[in-house]
């Protein structure tokens, strides 16, 4: 059980909690009455005996299924767009390690997609809903308000200027098609702190 005033991630030496009203457990130590985290994790506080617990997070990046992520396109597949994934919509914070994430090709827009090169380009940056953080992560676009929310001219470079359904190069009047991202972001689904960890 996660208590709602603890933070979703703490780091070795922050505080959790005064030793008279927590147990230390794994993950934590004691220090002049007070509860410190020893290792990077999520904490939690058992409800039946009081113990405070750091469950490790080392190496894993702090992106959780429902968040919405900005993701950059490095390589379309027949089957899925490998991304890396540049920072969360809800903390301005890259993600550290710039993990890859993927697109399946039936999580690109509602409806069939013949091919995703109809979709995206290499380069272009999206707005994603995280669908499965671990062990890899599996991103969806589906909705209306993903998408792509930046993309350059496979011509000319130039960035282009977006349209509903169409984006056309300022300086070569290229025309290109996206699944663009449409209308205003959605409340990311997954539980964020006040400082939107
Ligand atoms: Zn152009």
């Amino acid at each position: 059980m996660t208590d709602p005033e603890l933070p979703r991630l703490v780091l070795p030496g922050d505080y959790l909690g005064a030793a008279e009203e927590f147990l230390p457990g794994r993950g934590t130590y004691e220090y002049g009455g007070r509860i410190y985290a020893s290792l990077l994790g999520a904490p939690s506080i058992d409800p039946g005996d009081r113990t405070v617990r750091v469950e490790p997070r080392n190496g894993i990046p702090e992106v959780q299924e429902g968040d919405l992520v900005y993701a950059r396109v490095d390589e379309l597949k027949t089957a899925m767009a490998v991304c890396t994934v540049l920072g969360t919509s809800t903390s301005r914070r890259a993600v550290p390690g710039a993990p890859e994430g993927t697109v399946h090709i039936s999580k690109a827009k509602d409806g069939y997609t013949e091919t995703l090169a109809g979709e995206f380009a290499v380069g272009d940056v999206l707005v994603a809903r995280v669908l499965q953080a671990h062990p890899g992560i599996k991103l969806s676009t589906a909705q209306a308000p993903l998408g792509v929310v930046a993309a350059r001219c496979q011509l000319c470079h130039a960035l282009l200027t977006l349209g509903a359904k169409e984006a056309v190069c300022p300086r070569c009047g290229h025309r290109e098609q996206r699944k663009f991202a449409k209308g205003p972001l959605p409340p990311p689904s997954g539980a964020h702190g006040p400082d939107g960890r």
